[in-house]
């Protein structure tokens, strides 16, 4: 959104409720904001879920009404659900579930002209607390972002749910978290508009960089108690750092390249089963690369963040550096309006494309060094 004068501005949702067993609390929260509720969850959540919020929400005297999400926030399945929001007489529509299901819930709620709320079952995402959603085709593909004038009334996440999800998922999270601080340093020294409409204020800047300071001392003792299911502060804090700190961050800090690279990346089909935030710590890797950071800030990224488990060579995302497809990731990366002109220096596909071919044989070389695990390819299921 271009300004003529030098707003600074700040969003955020209206409430954020994190804790073990926070999912039992979620009629409680509900009702101030609605009568009506239409809960939207693919069925594997619902299993997870749907008797804590079927009880939840009887104990606060409203009614249960679910609809199954189909996968992909397509316009398609968004319009669908605006259908089914009015066929409810909903006034307020509840994703339940990981980014997809969020996302397509929220550009559904603005559509139908009511109130949304976002339940994470998973911290893999920044999604849930933001004011706006992206877009996919229907093959995976980033179409567009969309914006709405209002962040989510409520983002409710019970950090044992989270523990329970296999922790690849927080892995993910931790990947879209890291990009956060990356991308708002780079906004801010560029002086360039972050997704919330305006300047980058102390605020935005300063709660992307805490994600960051959060997730270098928690997430590896986070991951570790993830995979044998308990919750402890520091899986706490990951998860506060992942969802809160991360989407007020990304969203109000702003983001540059990592992100416009992630979204390049949907051009490479090969790409397409990884997770988000797998694909942003390519990008990450490839924004260090580009702005030319410190040797030795560009080896502790590789090397912890392969520790954390997430991606750092093209080969774990199903490419190399051969792959033709760099080229169309690159253009559709530098494409007009996207974040990736937030950078504090000019950015063109053949840059990308030479700083994506370079992370190959550097990651590697660091791993090496460093006596971490050579590369495993990536092959995507086929559809
Ligand atoms: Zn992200």
């Amino acid at each position: 959104m271009p300004t003529t004068i030098p707003i600074r501005t700040v969003i955020s949702p209206g409430r954020y409720v994190q804790g073990p067993g926070a999912i039992t609390k979620l009629g409680e929260y509900l009702a101030p904001i609605g009568s009506t509720p239409l809960l939207v969850s693919d069925d594997v959540v619902w299993g997870f879920v749907g008797h804590d919020v079927e009880a939840s929400l009887a104990a606060a005297g409203l009614p249960v009404r679910r609809e199954k999400f189909n996968g992909i926030p397509t316009s398609g399945e968004i319009d669908r659900l605006v259908a089914v929001i009015a066929d409810a007489g909903a006034d307020v529509v509840v994703a339940l579930g990981g980014g997809s299901t969020i996302d397509a819930v929220k550009s559904a709620g603005f559509l139908a002209g009511i109130r949304w709320v976002t339940v994470p079952s998973v911290a893999s995402t920044d999604a849930p607390t933001s004011a706006l959603a992206v877009i996919y085709t229907e093959d995976g593909a980033f179409e567009e972002y969309r914006f709405f004038p209002r962040n989510p009334d409520l983002v409710l996440i019970d950090s044992q749910l989270v523990a329970n999800a296999p922790a690849a998922f927080l892995a993910a999270g931790v990947g879209d978290a890291l990009a956060t601080w990356l991308e708002a340093r780079a906004t801010s020294r560029s002086n360039s508009n972050t997704m919330a409409g305006g300047l980058p204020t102390e605020t935005g800047t300063a709660l992307a960089r805490l994600s960051w300071d959060v997730l270098w001392e928690n997430a590896l003792p986070a991951l570790d108690a993830v995979r044998d299911h308990v919750v402890t502060p520091s899986v706490e804090k990951v998860i506060e750092a992942n969802t809160l700190l991360s989407g007020l961050g990304f969203e109000s800090g702003g983001l540059a390249a990592a992100h416009a690279i992630h979204n390049g990346l949907t051009a490479a089909p090969q790409t397409h089963g990884l997770a988000h935030g797998q694909k942003v710590n390519i990008g990450s890797i490839t924004q260090l690369v580009l702005e030319g950071a410190p040797t030795a800030d560009i080896r502790d990224f590789i090397e912890f963040t392969t520790r954390v488990g997430l991606p750092t060579t093209l080969t774990e995302i199903g490419l190399s550096a051969d792959s033709p497809e760099l080229t169309q990731v690159a253009e559709l990366a530098t494409v007009p309006g996207e974040t990736i002109h937030a950078m504090p220096f000019a950015v063109r596909a053949v840059d990308v494309v030479a700083a994506l071919k370079s992370i190959e044989r550097l990651s590697r070389r660091i791993r090496a060094e460093a006596k971490l695990p050579e590369p495993v390819a990536y092959v995507a299921h086929q559809h």
